[in-house]
């Protein structure tokens, strides 16, 4: 489903690489913790798989693309495949929960009547039925997570891209999104999830892949975050 091989990212105005010969693959209906310390390069490997930055060196594929070779008028093709979800949530203000759903499914250009039947789907998915007509600034952290996800998922990705999605949320909260993100994984969608929360990774037991320095440090199956420095 994702696969890295031996790929190098150097940014032109950083004198090390962000990444340093990784190579990765994650098979569909996989769920991947990609931890490492600040600067590791974890952003940098989630940003080459939305094709947002080309690698120095080597190939990144998502399913049958050949992500750093895609022509860029089929960029938003790929985009549409893939969800995202990130730390500061990153709802439309202006927009009511349902309307946050229902512009993920506007922009690649689904029917009105498809449109009405997802989003109360991806809603009760979250559990968020009775806040379709509430305003992002109304919700509390963890409900605005599930807008997110509703909207990650509404198209049907073929990966979950999550960046730090507990980050803003108090311990209880991330429980929460983790149940419901273990939920939405045993139902298919494969997930990679960028994290520092120890306890999560630890709760969970699932894959660890590991960076340091830009560099794979490990890559377990059913792994924990590792030993405190
Ligand atoms: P992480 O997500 O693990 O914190 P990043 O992928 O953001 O790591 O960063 C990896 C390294 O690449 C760091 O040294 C960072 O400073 C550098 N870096 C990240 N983005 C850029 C950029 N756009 N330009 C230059 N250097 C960058
Ligand atoms: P939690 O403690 O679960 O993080 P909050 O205490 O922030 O949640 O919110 C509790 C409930 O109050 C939530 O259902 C949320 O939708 C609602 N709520 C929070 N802030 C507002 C607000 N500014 N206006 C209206 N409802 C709100």
């Amino acid at each position: 489903m994702l696969r890295l091989e031996n790929v190098s990212k150097i940014y032109p105005t950083s004198a090390r690489p962000a990444l340093d010969d990784v190579s990765v693959d994650v098979d569909q209906g996989e769920f991947v913790f990609l931890i490492g310390p600040s600067g590791s390069g974890k952003s940098t490997l989630l940003r080459l798989l939305l094709r947002e930055e080309t690698p120095t060196r080597g190939s990144v594929y998502v399913a049958n693309w050949n992500v750093a070779r895609l022509p860029n008028r089929k960029v938003p093709k790929l985009r549409q495949r893939m969800g995202c979800v990130f730390q500061d949530f990153r709802l439309l203000p202006t927009r009511s929960v349902a309307d946050n759903v229902a512009f993920a499914l506007e922009v690649t250009g689904k029917s009105e009547h498809t449109i009405r039947t997802v989003v109360p789907e991806m809603l009760e998915l979250v559990n968020l039925t009775g806040k379709a007509d509430r305003m992002p600034a109304e919700l509390s952290g963890g409900e605005a997570q599930r807008v997110a996800i509703a909207r990650a998922l509404a198209n049907r990705p073929l990966v979950l891209l999550a960046d730090e999605p507990t980050g803003n949320l108090d311990p209880e909260t991330s429980d929460d999104i983790m149940l419901l993100l273990d939920r939405i994984n045993r139902a298919g969608t494969t997930i990679v999830m960028a994290t520092h929360d120890r306890q999560i990774v630890d709760a969970m037991r699932r894959r660890v892949v590991e960076l340091h320095l830009g560099r794979l440090a490990r890559d377990d199956a059913r792994g924990v975050y590792g030993a405190r420095r």
